[in-house]
């Protein structure tokens, strides 16, 4: 079983009124996380890996972990996406690669720091959709700058220093032709996003809602939407670590962005503070052990469960099997003969 494209698991999941999450991997605990829950809860599924994932991992053994998955759960439609390519380059490499999908945050220069002016973003988005269409694979452009780094990505700040200017996401979305357009409404990256339960002087869903009625077929995408749980960061401090007070984004702001066009909603920190509070947990109480499954292994149940518990919230699970899956030549088909086009009203694209 072949991977799917995300173009296709987003436009199943406008139909279906859900949104679908995209949850990064480093690793094979990770990746065989994502799927048992997809398989517990019947869900479709985005595996997204990072510039930083695609180093660590090395890209061959990423894609054939990937393969894996297919091969394993042929029930699932799988996705595989290029999150926060920082070049054409990047983005062409991981087409070439055999994932199915990218990001081209043009919002930043290849340096992943420094945000870029609009044109410039313009440009080199285009060049990555017009390469990747014609391949039938899918893409992702943001407009706006979020806020934080990760992986040493991000332009750092609050997530209030770029917000996104709707009249420029519309202009963008008709000239670059992007699937899915990740958009910038007070979210940062890591585990760091707001210092108290945020409101709307912090996350502008407003903005998204007025972007949503003027792009009603370009899939929205929330990133840094970890809802980053007090349990789990009670957790990590409980067993040694250290975390300062912290509030991520409440999965009820989540669905209402699933309600108004927001198909692609990405977790990592999450994941990241399930898999660290499970091992911190085996080393405070159990420190005799030495053999890395005595921890990896409720990690990845740790992993999972938050995965399963996000499928159910964004409403995926229960999806799977709703639909035949279209091969990367179908989805060429469909751009080449405007089928696919996101932008009904502009000739001559
Ligand atoms: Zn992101």
């Amino acid at each position: 079983m072949p991977l799917v494209t995300m173009r296709q698991l987003l436009d199943e999941a406008a139909k279906g009124g859900y949104g679908v999450g995209a949850f990064n991997v480093n690793n094979m605990e990770q990746i065989q996380a994502i799927m048992e829950a997809a398989k517990e809860t019947n869900s479709p599924v985005i595996i997204q890996a990072s510039r930083g994932a695609r180093q660590y991992a090395q890209d061959r053994y990423l894609y054939h972990l990937m393969l894996a998955a297919a091969e394993l759960y042929p029930e699932i439609p799988i996705a595989m996406h290029q999150d926060h390519g920082n070049s054409f380059e990047t983005c062409k490499s991981a087409i070439e690669l055999g994932f199915t999908s990218v990001m081209m945050d043009g919002s930043l220069k290849t340096d992943g720091k420094t945000p870029t002016d609009f044109e410039e973003n313009v440009e080199v988005t285009r060049r990555v959709v017009d390469f990747a269409h014609e391949r039938g694979v899918t893409v992702e452009g943001e407009i706006g700058v979020l806020g934080g780094i990760e992986d040493g990505h991000g332009a750092g700040g609050t997530g209030l220093e770029h917000v996104t200017d709707p009249d420029q996401a519309v202009e963008f979305a008709e000239r670059t032709g992007v699937d899915a357009l990740a958009i910038a409404i007070g979210t940062s990256h890591g585990a760091y996003k707001f210092s108290k339960k945020p409101d709307g002087s912090v996350l502008k869903m407003d903005i998204l809602i007025e972007i949503h009625k003027r792009l009603p077929k370009t899939h929205l995408v929330m990133h840094g939407s970890s809802s980053v749980p007090k349990d789990l960061q009670a957790i990590i401090n409980q067993y040694g670590g250290h975390l300062k007070e912290t509030w991520g984004v409440p999965v009820e702001e989540i669905q209402l962005g699933i309600r108004n066009g927001v198909r692609k909603i990405n977790v990592d920190t999450d994941n990241r503070l399930a898999i660290t509070g499970a091992i911190r947990k085996v080393f405070a109480e159990t420190p005799e052990k030495f053999d890395p499954r005595d921890y990896m292994k409720p990690a990845r149940d740790a992993m999972k469960k938050l995965v399963a518990e996000r499928m159910t919230q964004f409403g995926q699970a229960g999806h799977a099997g709703d639909y035949e899956q279209k091969s990367v030549e179908a989805m060429a088909q469909g751009y080449r003969d405007g089928s696919l086009s996101t932008q009904p009203l502009v000739a001559g694209r």
